[in-house]
């Protein structure tokens, strides 16, 4: 809708930059909240800790979800109040948890007895979310593994929680970043469900229920390069649904809170970059191969480009069927191979006559970009970035 917000600063940019469209981003909070008017809303700052967006997101009325003391910093900095702010990393350290109390954070994740303990000697008083531990089946990045807990570890942590004198406020899942299955959305609330009956049957009655991050960005291709298209309708249908059954079990209203990354900002950021090279190679058994290098890469803006792809405008070049192309690896700067599209999977169609210098747009690049830029591996500075609003207003 406002993409031509985006594409305007992108053509008035004669330098590298990533751009952000804060029109764009409220409008996708708004169509949030259409969805699931009955959630808070909680941004994973990681995917966009800009402060003009923490701002823009935080007039709204979002608040974010913080994982270490630097970001609560640059939250409250960005003037998010501080009771809309929560501590969602759960590892943690003594010294985070006593320094994040003392800004004024009171909500923390957890998912082990010892970082609740270590909660209640820190933080005494406050809410604690204990993870459960989900599949990540469906995900481009399945956040499994390192986080979040079983249903019977949920219920001890819960329970030491209590017993230390800390508030057992709720359950937390996240079903995988870029999550592309409505069905990982019904597992995690059969989790969620079993484990609120069981809390009740011991007299834990939880007041929240955070269901993550996982909602996916709508503008990748995948890695074969074919439109992504996840079925958004269906997922927001299984989270209505399931916000049902949360409240059955718990035989009461409950508060629910969602901390979308990517979903807000992915498609409202797009980079400028220029292309380095369009070059030929053969390999040592006679394959011949076409690279496009850019100016940007895994290490400036492009971080999940090995997984995925990004739709590529080159604005200086027509792209009319009967156009001259080639098929190409893209791949970024640096000397690192992981560096480039996926080569297995499929090849770009790119004009045949670009040329050192051209300017390339890389499309729905905005999240996780900005906060994954390397400070100058290789001698490749991390991009300048902007912000940028739609002069209709944004209504
Ligand atoms: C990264 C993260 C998110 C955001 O995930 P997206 O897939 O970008 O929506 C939310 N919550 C937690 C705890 C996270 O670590």
């Amino acid at each position: 809708m406002h993409e031509n917000t985006l594409l305007s600063a992108l053509a008035a940019s004669t330098e590298d930059r990533i751009v952000f469209d804060l029109t764009g981003i409220e409008e996708s909070y708004r169509s949030l909240l259409r969805e699931l008017p009955d959630v808070s809303v909680r941004f994973a700052m990681k995917a966009c800790p800009v402060d003009e967006v923490l701002a823009c997101l935080g007039n709204q009325g979002s608040g974010v979800d913080a994982a270490s003391l630097h970001e609560i910093t640059q939250a409250i900095g960005s003037g998010i109040p501080r009771e809309r702010i929560h501590y969602g990393n759960t590892v943690k350290s003594d010294h985070d948890i006593a320094a994040a109390h003392r800004l004024g954070i009171r909500d923390f994740a957890t998912d082990s007895l010892e970082d609740v303990r270590a909660i209640a000697s820190h933080a005494a008083g406050s809410r604690v979310f204990c993870r459960l531990a989900t599949d990540g089946d469906g995900a481009l990045w399945g956040l499994s593994k390192k986080f979040g807990c079983s249903a019977a570890d949920a219920v001890a942590v819960l329970e030491t929680a209590r017993a230390a004198g800390l508030e057992p406020a709720g359950l937390s899942v996240h079903v995988g970043s870029q999550q592309m299955t409505a069905d990982a959305w019904r597992r995690a609330f059969e989790q969620l469900t079993d484990v609120i009956g069981e809390l009740d049957r011991r007299g834990i009655a939880l007041r929240h229920v955070n269901l993550g991050g996982g909602l996916p960005a709508l503008g990748y291709l995948d890695k074969r390069g074919a439109p992504l298209e996840p079925p958004v309708d269906k997922i927001f249908t299984v989270i209505r649904e399931g916000m049902q059954q949360c409240r059955d079990a718990a035989g009461k209203d409950l508060d629910f809170v969602m901390e979308p990354g990517r979903y807000l900002v992915a498609d409202h950021g797009a980079i400028r970059a220029r292309v380095s090279r369009l070059t030929v190679r053969h390999t040592p058994d006679g394959e011949r191969q076409n690279w496009l290098y850019l100016s940007c890469g895994k290490f400036n803006g492009l971080y999940e480009m090995d997984e995925l792809q990004y739709r590529l405008v080159f604005p200086t070049h027509g792209d009319h069927p009967d156009d001259p192309f080639v098929l190409a690896t893209v791949a970024g700067p640096t000397c690192d191979s992981d560096d480039a599209y996926s080569r297995a999977h499929s090849l770009v169609r790119v004009p045949e006559a670009l040329a050192s210098g051209d300017p390339v747009w890389v499309l729905s690049s905005g999240a996780y970009a900005v906060s994954y830029m390397t400070q100058g591996f290789n001698g490749f500075s991390p991009l300048p970035f902007t912000c940028v609003r739609s002069t209709e207003g944004g209504r």
